[in-house]
């Protein structure tokens, strides 16, 4: 007698090939405002954390890298002083 075959994890995945895409969407997307990385919510936690939330003088919170942070901070500058939006760098994956 042959068994039900059981659908592996890439067999689903071929199944239906834009679940992976769907979900990542759904997902919050932070991104590095001075070089575009993308981070993880939990880079923000911990004791060293990776990532760190600056906030401009409107109260406005920008992620960035830990290693970006002077960078990140420049670019607020610039936009509390100018007015303008954040020149944030191109996202990438
Ligand atoms: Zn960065
Ligand atoms: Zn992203
Ligand atoms: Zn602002």
């Amino acid at each position: 007698m042959k068994r039900e075959k059981r659908l592996t994890r890439r067999e689903k995945k071929e199944q239906d090939p834009t679940r992976a895409e769907r979900l990542r969407h759904a997902a919050p997307h932070i991104h590095c405002v001075a070089c575009g990385r993308h981070m993880e919510p939990e880079e923000f936690s911990g004791i060293n954390p990776r990532g760190v939330y600056l906030t401009c003088d409107h109260g406005s919170r920008f992620p960035s890298c830990a290693s970006c942070q002077v960078t990140a901070q420049y670019l607020i500058a610039e936009h509390d002083r100018t007015g303008q939006p954040i020149a944030k760098a191109g996202a990438w994956h």
